[in-house]
């Protein structure tokens, strides 16, 4: 079984590579995959059996905010092509990767359920991050429908991991992670976050999504799910964790730009997931961030 993973030089792709070592990879450098051309060349080269689609322009809250139409375009136009092109080339199985950014800003019920996806808006935070998120789910159940196709999507929580962006471009957890790094070579007391630490969050270590990743496609799951563990904790618990794990407990948070809150909260339900796999464990936060640091503070170069 031939299995391509676009977005291989990416956080889950990365983290992918270390339990499938023998699925292809690529990522920009190779194919430009909102080239319609580039995208055709690449199932031309490979003809695979498999797509895990990890490719994806992905950002924090400031660049979300700053730069929505790139990622409205580039998102949509990678997502629409890759879908089309599996189909094109009888591709058997393709698993995307949304995220729970697609769901409602305020939703009806919490925790999340996969239902409740087209219920309202996105967060105005991430509104065009989350859209071209969202019409991933939209194409894939309607390929299915009209083309009889097996394919489907994940949709993991935010995510931190050993591969992550530690540029502007970085989420919360690797943002954690090098203010407390760099406070503590610098001897400072203290670490200051965007926002007032209330929001809820949930983060997934992403080698846990590449376990599930490789259950799905070894398992033959179709089933589309969210992707989460049990946790969830509010901003200034999950710096709290951090602090803990990175062995920095002496230093003190400080909160800036109480407007930067973003969603108040997105947690999600794992119902279907348990359902699916009942025995799956997942790598506590405290456990996960201690493996993060641990590699961030060992290695010189960092992704941006
Ligand atoms: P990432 O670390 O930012 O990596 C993005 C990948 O996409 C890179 O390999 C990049 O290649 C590739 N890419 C970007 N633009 C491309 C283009 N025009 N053509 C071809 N490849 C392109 O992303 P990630 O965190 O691994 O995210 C993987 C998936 O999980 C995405 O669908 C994302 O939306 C989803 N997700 C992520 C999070 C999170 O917190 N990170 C949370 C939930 C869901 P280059 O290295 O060459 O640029």
């Amino acid at each position: 079984m031939k299995i391509l993973v676009t977005g291989g030089t990416g956080l889950v792709g990365r983290s992918l590579q270390q339990i499938m070592p023998n699925a292809i990879y690529v990522s920009s450098k190779d194919f430009d995959l909102t080239n319609l051309r580039h995208t055709e060349l690449m199932f031309d080269r490979y003809s695979p059996d498999v797509v895990v689609h990890c490719a994806a322009i992905v950002s924090g809250i400031t660049e979300n905010i700053s730069r929505p139409c790139d990622h409205f375009e580039n998102n949509v136009l990678m997502n629409t092509n890759i879908i089309n092109f599996a189909r094109r080339y009888n591709v058997k199985r393709l698993i995307a990767i949304l995220s729970t950014c697609a769901y409602p800003d305020v939703a009806s019920a919490y925790p999340i359920k996969e239902t409740q996806l087209h219920e309202s808006v996105p967060a105005a935070t991430n509104f065009s991050y989350g859209y071209s998120k969202r019409m991933v789910a939209v194409h894939i159940d309607a390929c299915n429908k009209q083309h009889n196709t097996a394919y489907s999507y994940l949709i993991p929580c935010n995510l931190y991991g050993e591969f992550d962006k530690y540029g502007k471009n970085s989420h919360y957890v690797a943002a954690l992670i090098k203010k407390i790094e760099e406070t503590k070579i610098y001897d400072g007391d203290s670490i200051t976050l965007f926002g007032d630490g209330t929001p809820l969050r949930q983060f997934l270590y992403a080698p846990d999504l590449a376990q599930i990743i490789k259950r799905c496609i070894e398992t033959g799951i179709t089933t589309n799910f969210n992707i989460c563990s049990h946790e969830c904790y509010t901003i200034d618990e999950i710096a709290r964790i951090a602090l803990k794990a990175c062995e920095a407990e002496h230093l003190q948070i400080k909160y800036t730009n109480k407007h930067l809150n973003g969603q108040y909260r997105k947690d999600c339900d794992n119902g279907v997931l348990r359902q699916l796999l009942p025995d799956f464990k997942f790598t506590s936060l405290f456990d996960g961030i201690k493996k993060t640091y641990e590699h961030y503070s060992t290695n010189t170069k960092h992704r941006q």
